[in-house]
């Protein structure tokens, strides 16, 4: 420790006049100048580092996005190509160091197009994920224009604020993932009959988050008062991924291909047609059709869409992901000193369920939480430390359970 007479190496002031002084082998240093020397340390590491807290030489490429997606994801590869293609593309311009003669990369907000449950959220929660940014989800069916009853279209950035701990800098480099964007289409084509406050309204409020400005946004959310002190948010380098199930979009899909496949080689073009699964051929003209305004439509440059989920695909949702629903009650059960263990067939009769109720990868886990209950209840205080769940055994649970009832309800 310090004698009285030594003095800071750094700023030379005396142990007297300091809290605490460190000797080193040939010098001292003060608590304050530890602290400030602290402060330049952090801040030179963050300027080498890339704007999203990787270095740049560990920006993941395409192929290893999709890899992180794939432990998390499961079918989907179109989808998860586009975006993993776009996630990249979109970090590497905030790599770019502009100057004036070179050409600047444009922002490509993506939209994904597909059935609820089908793994829109979670694809573009698993991006965020990955490079550790700061990620939001907000519904776009709370949004409303301005003055009237629901939420400002800022909120938006308020989740993201939140997210961030209000860190502006680290919220300026998130993802937006805005769900139910199909819900703000425009209500009819006729846009005078009367005023469209939570369709195309808010689609113009949208326009200017998506291109990127500097947003005032109220720190709680909800409704802007004149008081509140704002935020400002530049949305330049927000990734906004939107999401929507656009039900009967397939209508206009078919409508589109049909009148493009009239004539000479009509025949040929029909058949090749997948009719099962329209939504493979969606185009921003059939967004415009079902009723979003092209200004959104041009800010949403990257489209792709999500295949409905058949019965082996729920299947492998059910045990193969990562964190997939099985190996979260396995884990959960391990907590407890005991091990979980299933037969085959109670997947099968799980899967069956789900495509009976027509409840999707969201099912899955209502039906496994219905057949685990009255064990996950009573085992923790319990002597048994093993639980193999067989077909007979799942069936007597799931049967005596409220998600059964859902059937005839
Ligand atoms: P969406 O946003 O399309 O409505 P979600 O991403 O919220 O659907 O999916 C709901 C749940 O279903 C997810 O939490 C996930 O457990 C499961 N799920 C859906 N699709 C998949 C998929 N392709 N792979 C793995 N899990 C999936």
């Amino acid at each position: 420790m310090a004698k009285k007479g030594d003095t800071c190496t750094f700023c030379g002031r005396d142990s007297s006049d300091v809290n605490l002084l460190i000797n080193g082998i040939s010098g001292a240093i003060c608590d304050d100048c530890v602290m400030q020397a602290y402060e330049i340390v952090k801040e030179q590491t963050e300027i080498k580092r890339a704007p999203f807290g990787l270095k740049k030489t560990d920006l993941p490429k395409p192929k290893d996005i999709k890899a992180f997606l794939d432990q998390y994801v499961i079918g989907q590869e179109d989808a998860k190509r586009f975006l993993s293609v776009s996630v990249y593309n979109h970090y590497k311009r905030l790599l770019q160091r502009v100057t004036s003669d070179d050409v600047e990369i444009e922002k490509s907000n993506i939209i994904m197009v597909g059935a609820t449950g089908t793994g829109k959220t979670l694809l573009a929660r698993t991006i965020a994920k990955l490079l550790h940014v700061p990620f939001a989800i907000v519904d776009a069916t709370v949004l409303t224009e301005a003055g009237y009853v629901g939420e400002d279209i800022e909120s938006i950035l308020t989740r993201l604020l939140q997210a961030s701990d209000y860190n502006v800098e680290a919220a300026q480099r998130g993802i937006v993932f805005i769900d139910e964007i199909d819900k703000i289409a425009r209500k009819s084509d006729n846009p005078s009959i009367t005023r469209d406050v939570s369709g195309e309204g808010v689609q113009q409020g949208l326009l200017k988050l998506l291109e990127g400005s500097i947003v005032n946004v109220p720190p709680q959310g909800g409704r802007k008062h004149p008081d509140q002190k704002m935020i400002a948010v530049d949305t330049k380098n927000i990734l906004f991924i939107c999401g929507g199930a656009f039900d009967g979009i397939e209508k206009k899909i078919a409508q589109r291909l049909n009148t493009q496949v009239v004539g000479y080689s009509a025949n040929k073009d029909t058949k090749m047609i997948d009719r099962n699964n329209l939504l493979k051929y969606i185009t921003p003209t059939d967004l415009k059709s079902f009723g979003l305004i092209p200004e959104i439509i041009g800010r949403l440059p990257i489209l792709t869409y999500l295949n409905p989920l058949d019965r082996s695909t729920l299947r492998s949702i059910l045990t193969e992901p990562k964190n997939s629903i099985v190996k979260q009650y396995v884990k959960l059960f391990e907590m407890d000193g005991i091990t979980l263990s299933f037969d085959e067939d109670v997947y099968e009769y799980i899967v069956d369920k789900a495509m009976e109720f027509k409840l999707g990868a969201r099912g899955l886990r209502s039906i496994v939480e219905a057949i685990m209950m009255d064990a996950m209840y009573a085992m923790p205080s319990g002597k048994g430390k093993i639980l193999h769940v067989t077909l007979d055994y799942a069936k007597d649970e799931f049967e005596k359970s409220d998600v059964s009832r859902l059937q005839t309800a």
